[in-house]
C-alpha cells in the first residue's frame, strides 16, 4: 500500500516513521475507538498510550473515586484529585484531554454489570482490560466473543502481571484458525472462587510491575487498531519483577471447541442476574453497595436528609461525607455507594440502608 511521508512536525510523526505505522495506520487509529474499563493503574498505563498514540475515541468506565492510596500507581492522577474525590473516569478525561485536545473522551461514572455492559462494548472496536476482579473480566469476555470484538486482557497484582490478547470475537475479520483464538473461558474455564486469589488488600502492587503490563496490553490494542494485527502477541504473557522473569505461552490450539462461551455461545456472565449488591473494594478499605433496583437520586435532597448525621457535601457530581465513628460515604447519583472505612459487606449494607434507604 503506498503511502504518503508523514509531517515531521505533527504529533505522530515519530510514530508514524516506524515501519508499517504510516500516514494510512495513523488515519485508522484516528478513526478507532477502544473502551477501557477500569481506570485503576492498569488502566491509566493503558489510557495514557492509547491517547498519546492518537486513538481517536476513548471510553473509559469505572465506578470508583481517587484515593491518596492511589498516586503510588494510578498515573493519571494528581493529589488535588485525590483531596478532591474525584471520579477516576472523570479525572482521567480531564488528563487526556490535557494531552491531546484532538481526542473525543467519554467518561462513565458507572459499574459495569449485564445490564449495560453490551452497550458499552458495541460501540468499540476493542475493548482493554484494566479491572481489579475476575467476574467482570468474564463479563467481559462474554461480551466481546458475542458482539464479535477484540479484547485485551490483563491483570496485575503484587509484583507481577500477565496479558492476553482474546480475539475469539474476531477469527474471522483476523482471518485466523478459531482453534489459535482462545477466549478467557477456553484457557481459564471458571471464575477463580473469592479469597483464592490474591488481592492488592492483601499482597500490595508494585507501580512498575502495573505499568509495565498496562502498556503491554495498550501495545496490543495500538497494533491492532492500527491495522497491523500480523505483529500481536498472541501469547499468555506473564511477567513478574521480584525474580525478573517474563514468559510467554503461545496460544496456538488453545480455543477449545467445547469452551461454554466461544465454542457453544452460552453467554453466562450476561445472562446472569446481577449479583449480590456489596462488592469489597480491592486495597481501599471500602465496600461498594449498589441500589436494589435502579434509581436516580437527588443528592441536593439527599445532602438536607443527611445533615444530622455528618457533614456532607456534593463535589464533582458526588455527595461524600463522613458519619460518625470511621465510616465515610460517597454516593452516586445512580443510587451507588462507597462505604469507606470497612470491609465488612454486612456494615456496607447496614449504612447504606440507614443513610439511603433500601
Ligand atoms: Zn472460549
Amino acid at each position: 500500500m503506498s503511502d504518503s511521508l508523514p509531517d515531521p512536525q505533527s504529533r505522530h510523526h515519530r510514530q508514524m516513521i516506524l515501519p508499517g505505522f504510516g500516514v494510512a495506520a495513523q488515519a485508522r487509529l484516528a478513526g478507532a475507538h477502544a473502551l477501557v474499563v477500569g481506570c485503576g493503574a492498569l488502566g491509566c498505563a493503558a489510557i495514557d498510550l492509547l491517547a498519546r498514540a492518537g486513538v481517536g475515541t476513548l471510553t473509559l468506565v469505572d465506578r470508583d473515586v481517587v484515593e491518596v492510596t492511589n498516586l503510588q500507581r494510578q498515573s493519571l492522577y494528581v493529589d488535588a484529585d485525590a483531596r478532591a474525590g474525584a471520579p477516576k473516569a472523570e479525572a482521567a478525561k480531564r488528563r487526556v484531554q490535557a494531552i491531546d485536545p484532538a481526542l473525543r473522551v467519554h467518561a462513565c461514572v458507572e459499574h459495569l454489570s449485564s445490564d449495560n455492559v453490551e452497550e458499552f462494548v458495541n460501540d468499540c472496536d476493542v475493548i482493554i482490560d484494566g479491572l481489579d476482579n475476575y467476574r467482570t473480566r468474564y463479563l467481559l469476555n462474554d461480551a466481546a466473543v458475542k458482539l464479535g470484538k477484540a479484547f485485551v486482557h490483563a491483570g496485575a497484582v503484587a509484583m507481577r502481571g500477565t496479558s492476553m490478547p482474546i480475539l475469539a470475537g474476531v477469527v474471522g475479520a483476523l482471518g485466523i484458525p478459531r482453534s489459535d483464538a482462545p477466549c478467557l473461558r477456553c484457557v481459564f474455564p471458571e471464575v477463580p472462587a473469592p479469597g483464592e486469589g490474591e488481592t492488592c488488600d492483601t499482597a500490595g502492587v508494585f507501580g512498575p510491575a502495573v505499568a509495565m503490563v498496562g502498556a503491554y496490553a495498550a501495545g496490543q490494542a495500538i497494533k491492532l487498531l492500527a491495522g497491523r494485527a500480523d505483529l500481536l502477541d498472541v501469547s499468555f504473557w506473564s511477567m513478574e519483577l521480584e525474580t525478573n522473569r517474563m514468559s510467554r505461552m503461545s496460544l496456538a490450539g488453545a480455543g477449545r471447541a467445547e469452551c461454554p462461551c466461544c465454542g457453544a455461545r452460552q453467554f453466562e456472565f450476561l445472562d446472569a442476574e446481577i449479583d449480590g449488591r456489596c462488592t469489597v473494594l480491592c486495597g481501599r478499605n471500602a465496600v461498594q453497595v449498589r441500589p436494589a433496583s435502579v434509581a436516580h437520586l437527588d443528592l441536593a435532597r439527599l445532602q438536607l436528609r443527611l445533615a444530622p448525621l455528618g457533614n456532607f457535601v456534593i463535589t464533582d457530581g458526588l455527595l461524600v461525607g463522613a458519619l460518625q465513628g470511621s465510616l465515610e460515604l460517597s454516593v452516586f447519583p445512580d443510587g451507588r455507594a462507597i462505604v469507606r472505612g470497612t470491609t465488612d459487606p454486612v456494615i456496607a449494607q447496614t449504612t447504606y440502608d440507614r443513610c439511603i434507604g433500601q
